[in-house]
């Protein structure tokens, strides 16, 4: 297998365009492309000031190494880490402590919050408190991390959040919520995943969304990002992973499936954003408990929040 562009031996082969490439031009190739999704949806504006939200992954790894690339010489844009802290006893600490190293490596500053500082208890103290066994442990970590994301990017100037979601966890989330029927969560999924301007929201850019995972993973390998590869322990995601593996297999027997799904998505997107504000409005009211923002009586953290006794 050799390079469409130069010959020499490849280092991966991109079935969905029917080419491969070297270790220099995939590099190239692959910021490119990253650049282009950040381009055509305006996702870095003048005056920006951009928190990237890591984990400590490959994802956003290489989304804050190419953040730093793109605006370390523009006056005009400025860009810091956040990372959270779940409170997961033997799992967070090392990538936090890697999260610091790679972002002091970069020249970027980075803040960390906590689930105990920001919402008021640990995702371990959540799982031996909630006796309701429909919620799992993923359900209130994804919902309290959303939240503490946003109070973190607002608390330090942030107009925007980056987050690190890739063409597979787009193509995934897509059809989870088409087989959940669920097309009102769906309106959130795009590049610029807001619905509605809210000063209570802090809106989330994604600039990995048009690359694979697989991509992502050889780009972060190549330039040898220090990864963590710790497994959450409460990890519980086997309707995601059917749904994954659903994908993987078909991208394997017809390449550019991924692509397709979310290109298809795009360009239902419109539709299904004036059916949501039809049926939800433009309006997002106020939570009665807590004030934040909602298109219900109350938000999601203090509905989750009630079920572990803290509201
Ligand atoms: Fe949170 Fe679930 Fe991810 Fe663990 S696997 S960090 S509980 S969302």
């Amino acid at each position: 297998m050799n390079c469409s562009i130069c010959g020499s031996k490849a280092v991966i082969d991109c079935k969905y365009e029917g080419k491969s490439y070297c270790k220099k031009h995939f590099l190239i190739k692959f910021e490119k492309k990253v650049r282009k999704t950040i381009r055509v949806n305006n996702l870095i504006e003048k005056g920006d000031r951009i928190a990237v939200a890591i984990s400590g992954g490959k994802d956003s790894s290489t989304m804050l190494s190419i953040l730093r690339n793109i605006t370390k010489d523009r006056t005009d844009v400025s860009i810091f880490a956040i990372t959270i802290d779940e409170g997961i006893k033997g799992y967070r600490g090392k990538t936090i402590r890697d999260a610091k190293k790679f972002c002091s490596s970069l020249g970027v500053e980075l803040h960390i919050g906590s689930f105990e500082d920001l919402i008021g208890i640990s995702t371990d103290d959540v799982v031996k408190k909630n006796d309701d066994d429909t919620l799992k442990a993923c359900t209130f970590c994804g919902v309290f991390r959303r939240d503490c994301i946003n109070k973190l990017a607002a608390k330090h100037g942030a107009n925007k959040v980056a987050i690190g979601h890739n063409l597979d966890d787009e193509a995934q989330s897509i059809m989870a919520n088409y087989i959940r029927g669920d097309m009102l969560r769906a309106v959130r999924i795009g590049p610029k995943s807001f619905i509605v301007e809210d000063k209570r929201f802090v809106p989330r850019i994604k600039p990995l969304r048009d690359v694979l995972e697989q991509e992502v993973a050889l780009f972060a390998l190549l330039k040898e990002f220090p990864l963590s590869f710790g497994e959450c322990p409460y990890a519980d995601e086997s309707f995601r992973w059917e749904i994954r593996d659903l994908i993987n297999s078909l991208e394997q027997n017809h390449p550019g499936t991924k692509h397709s799904i979310v290109a298809t998505f795009d360009s239902m997107l419109p539709y299904l954003k004036s059916g949501y504000f039809k049926k939800v409005g433009t309006i997002i009211k106020k939570c009665t408990t807590c004030g934040g923002p909602t298109s219900q009586k109350y938000c999601k953290v203090c509905i989750l929040k009630k079920k572990v006794g803290l509201v």
